[in-house]
């Protein structure tokens, strides 16, 4: 016996796991033990563990630790025991399924293989046992056509071509219509393209007289099965998931080795796959497709039309199950008090249960399933919020057809992921992503998709099938994005090799390029762009949020800079605008102006010029107030390069060559190379570390005293006119206590100034953005002259790393996830680093100042992980964009929540 435990049993009498063991058994492994456990009908067998597959790779070569091939062993003769039955028996055989499963749900990632066991001398005993010769002949075809797949890596297409010619020597069109006899050649066949193309240098312990033989020894069919699925954790598919979902590499998957149950032994068997809600919209009914005479693998792939679950408890012989069935939904709900999915078998009319796991959601469900979760008493309301999926929300949030709109739906599917979406057409998933790397967006076309999909699906803005149900990987996998996905429109036709799809009944060919529309939440495919609206939440939304809003202790701003932002900002439910970024109001006609001030000598032309901004600005300025009537708007003045704001030299000297060769008068292409000239004196080499921020107004006070005239002027009005205007001045880019003394006391004298000549005053505070380093650390100077800090993680990340903010993703930074240099991409989630940059500059800014307001409006107030990390610093308010803020409010309740259970787990 091994001193480390690496294989657990389930099922049969006798089962080691439980469903709290997913880090060690994986999701599946730990489920199938806990449904045993509750005496649930499930298949024995044994699961590796996610730590052995560890062990494997750390292995040099990769390898079974010592010890493993014997446990397994032994677990294999304990489940023949309990199943009076032997891997490749003469006379009866005991058939094993061969599994991934780890311990986050990795749908179609890794690989499986069924009907392990068979061979040339054992499909016989199988036949004998079942007096099924079809279907022994059937199942040992399927197993050489998936175990070649998986463990020799032989290409798919060849058995599927040899399927192919096969029914076509038949004169049949479905595989159901080949006879044993044909399914009996087709072992033939499959058997002779293994040979052909397995090289027997790879697997040398097949090779026999130089070529590979198909494996007839189980022990060995098995051990190379495990091998497989183990090496399944680092194909390419499934890394990119991972790192999509943010799971780690390091977990492992575990091997479930289950003793086979089928559901294709004629018309009272049968597979499916089922949900104890609705898992697209919540609703409290059970959900699921199944096909009766079919292998499990057939639901999923969508290749003949589902049934609906409730209609097993109608067919003969099927009945008792379908009952069954509904007794272990109930079940299985009041053991996870959470909705589950299941999968399962009827073996002749007798239910089994393969898997069952706590079952993934839309957003919309998600927030219906918490609310009615609780009204029905299953769980508190702290635990619907900390069930639910921050990011998800975004889901929520994204647009829909317009309303007002009017189309016409050229094909209708199944509505498998809510959300609409417009695109070209593109067929295959590398064009998905060709095109999204130039920056176009897409639709992808597919008759189903498959993993090999998945980065199409990353790229594409929308996934359209024509085949496969609610279930299909298409839908499964989209959900998961939040990607608008519609499945089984049955009336595409797709030739991806000419890359065109006809649409059955009508004169509509789609070609590549063309721009559709989808709409996920309805199923309807339309020609041409449809116009996109945001959606209307539902009450469970605004149900959750208000259930947030009693818990968080943390206020939540939105980063808005026109008054519709604002106004959204406030509609989604933020206590005032944290950043109101005044650049894009410099834009353009504005631009000449400013440019006209920066650049002109002439001091007269200079007033004028601040003069016109300045009416510009009020204007700006009342919107936006007016907008957060009552909320606090904090105003950062000018940020940027001040060349953000010039012409483009490149421009303007093509300008002028042009105008030379079009023989313009002499004083205008002086003008010309004057201006070109003066613009070339301001280039700066590192323009993100040079004249921004609060070294503009150190160099040209008027600049901000304008601004700082505006925000007075359009507060006064306001108050004049009985509104509650709360501004808040912002100084950006401060490093050293001198440079926000100097212009908050600048700031100050407009402010008296403009105060004094309307005869009234508005309290507006003073504050500044720490977003550089030696600010943080200086924190306890510079908070002595500030009465708010806004922590600006995006230049504090960029500076704290000294990574261009600009540059990084697309360069390096893929690399630097891959080799794992970094966890996550640090301008998306707060690094700890900067976080504790972060920390460093409240504690220092509290000591000196201890009523100072500390909030933070990088991007990374608008990210779940990011908002949690800020609830530990101590954070006031996060600031994020508008669509952002609900999702922030329910991270901020979710980061409160996890410090009261800790804080009580410590007493
Ligand atoms: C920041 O740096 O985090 C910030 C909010 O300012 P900006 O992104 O405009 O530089
Ligand atoms: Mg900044």
């Amino acid at each position: 016996m091994a001193d480390v435990k690496r294989v657990y049993a389930f099922g049969g009498g006798t089962t080691e796991g439980n469903k709290d063991m997913k880090f060690i058994l994986g999701g599946k492994g730990a489920n199938l033990a806990e449904m045993a456990n509750m005496g649930l009908p499930v298949p024995p067998g044994f699961t590796i563990t996610c730590q052995a597959c560890m062990e494997y790779y750390n292995s040099t070569p990769p390898g079974f630790p010592a010890g493993l091939s014997e446990e397994i062993a032994s677990y294999v003769a304990d489940l023949e025991s309990k199943m009076g039955k032997k891997l490749g028996d003469p006379g009866d055989p005991l058939l094993v399924s061969v599994r991934s499963g780890s311990p986050f749900s990795m749908p179609g990632m890794m690989d499986t293989v069924l009907n392990l066991g068979l061979n040339d001398i054992s499909v016989q005993g199988l036949i004998a046992q079942t007096g099924n010769d079809r279907f022994a002949w059937d199942s040992y075809r399927r197993f050489i056509q998936m175990f070649s797949k998986v463990v020799l890596d032989v290409e798919g297409d060849l058995f599927e071509n040899a399927i192919t010619k096969m029914k076509l020597d038949a004169g049949v069109k479905d595989d159901t219509e080949l006879s044993a006899d044909d399914m009996k050649s087709l072992v033939g066949v499959f058997k002779g393209i293994v040979a052909e193309h397995v090289s027997a240098d790879e697997f040398p312990s097949l090779a026999v007289d130089g070529k590979v033989a198909f494996p007839q020894d189980s022990t060995t069919q098995l051990h190379l099965a495990i091998e497989a699925v183990f090496k399944s954790w680092m194909n390419d598919r499934a890394v990119l998931y991972r790192k999509m979902e943010k799971i780690a590499d390091d977990l492992g998957t575990a091997v479930n080795v289950q003793t086979m149950v089928f559901g294709n032994k004629g018309e009272t068997s049968a597979t499916g796959v089922g949900f104890t809600r609705n898992p697209a919209d919540g609703t409290n009914e059970y959900y699921g497709d199944f096909l009766t005479n079919a292998q499990g693998e057939d639901v999923v792939a969508g290749i003949r039309l589902t049934e609906p679950i409730a209609e097993l408890k109608n067919l003969p012989g099927l009945e008792a199950a379908g009952a069954e069935l509904d007794e272990v939904f109930a079940t299985l709900e009041r053991a996870y008090r959470d909705m589950c999915d299941i999968e399962f078998t009827i073996e002749q009319g007798k239910l089994w249960m393969l898997q069952t796991r706590v079952g993934k959601r839309t957003a919309r469900a998600a927030l219906k399933i918490a609310v009615d979760m609780v009204a029905e008493g299953m769980i508190t309301r702290e635990e619907a919020l900390l069930r639910i999926d921050a990011m998800q929300l975004d889901q929520l949030l994204h647009p829909q057809f317009d309303t007002k709109a009017t189309y016409d739906v050229v094909a209708k599917g199944l509505n498998a992921s809510p959300g609409a979406a417009v695109g070209e057409v593109v067929f295959s998933a590398d064009d998905a992503e060709t095109a999204a790397a130039e920056g176009r967006k897409t639709i992808l076309v597919r008759w189903e998709t498959t993993p090999d999909d998945l980065h199409g699906m990353v790229a594409a803005q929308g996934i359209l099938t024509s085949h496969g149900g609610k279930t299909s990987h298409a839908a499964v996998v989209a959900r998961g994005m939040g990607k608008p996905c519609v499945c089984g429109a049955e009336k595409l036709k797709i030739d991806a090799v000419n890359k065109q799809a006809k649409i059955e009944g009508t004169d509509v060919v789609l070609s590549e390029g063309d721009i559709i529309s989808i709409d996920g939440t309805t199923g309807i495919v339309v020609l041409g762009a449809v116009s996109l609206v945001q959606p209307e939440v539902s009450g469970d939304f605004d149900t959750i949020l208000e259930w947030a809003d009693e818990f968080r202790t943390m206020g939540v701003r939105a980063n808005a800079d026109t008054p519709e932002d604002a106004a959204l900002g406030r509609s989604f439910g933020a206590a005032g605008i944290g950043l109101c970024r005044t650049e894009h109001m410099f834009l353009g006609e504005r631009k000449d102006i400013i440019q006209r001030f920066v650049l002109d000598d002439a001091p007269e032309s200079r007033l004028s010029a601040l003069g016109e901004l300045l009416d510009a600005q009020t204007g700006d300025y009342l919107g936006i107030f007016e907008a957060m009537d009552g909320l606090p708007v904090t105003v950062r003045l000018l940020d940027p390069p001040l060349h953000e704001f010039l012409d483009s030299p490149r421009e303007l000297e093509v300008e002028i060559v042009k105008a030379e060769c079009a023989g313009a008068p002499a004083d205008e292409l002086a003008a010309k190379r004057r201006l070109l000239a003066q613009i070339d004196a301001m280039a700066e080499m590192n323009p993100m570390l040079g004249l921004r921020g609060c070294r503009l107004g150190i160099m040209f006070p008027e600049l901000y005293k304008m601004q700082v005239r505006a925000i007075a002027i359009a507060a006064c009005d306001l108050k004049a006119a009985g509104k509650d205007p709360r501004p808040e001045i912002m100084i950006p880019l401060v490093s050293v206590k001198a440079e926000l003394e100097i212009l908050r006391g600048e700031c100050e004298d407009v402010l008296a100034q403009v105060f004094a000549e309307k005869g009234m005053s508005v309290d507006i505070p003073i504050g500044t953005m720490i977003e550089l380093p030696r600010a943080a650390v200086t924190a306890d100077e510079i908070g002595t002259v500030a009465d708010f800090f806004s922590f600006g993680t995006n230049d504090l990340t960029q500076t704290t790393f000294g990574f261009s903010r600009d540059d990084i993703e697309s360069k390096f930074l893929p690399r630097y996830l891959e080799r794992k240099v970094l966890p996550r991409n640090p301008f998306e989630t707060i690094d700890e680093g900067v976080a504790q940059v972060v920390a460093i500059g409240c504690e220092k800014g509290r000591s000196v100042n201890p009523k100072i307001k500390l909030g933070v409006c990088g991007e990374h107030g608008g990210d779940p992980d990011s908002v949690k990390r800020f609830f530990k610093v101590g954070l006031d308010y996060v600031s994020c964009s508008p669509y952002r803020v609900p999702l922030a409010r329910l991270a901020a309740a979710q980061a409160a929540l996890a410090d009261k259970s800790s804080a009580s787990d410590n007493r």
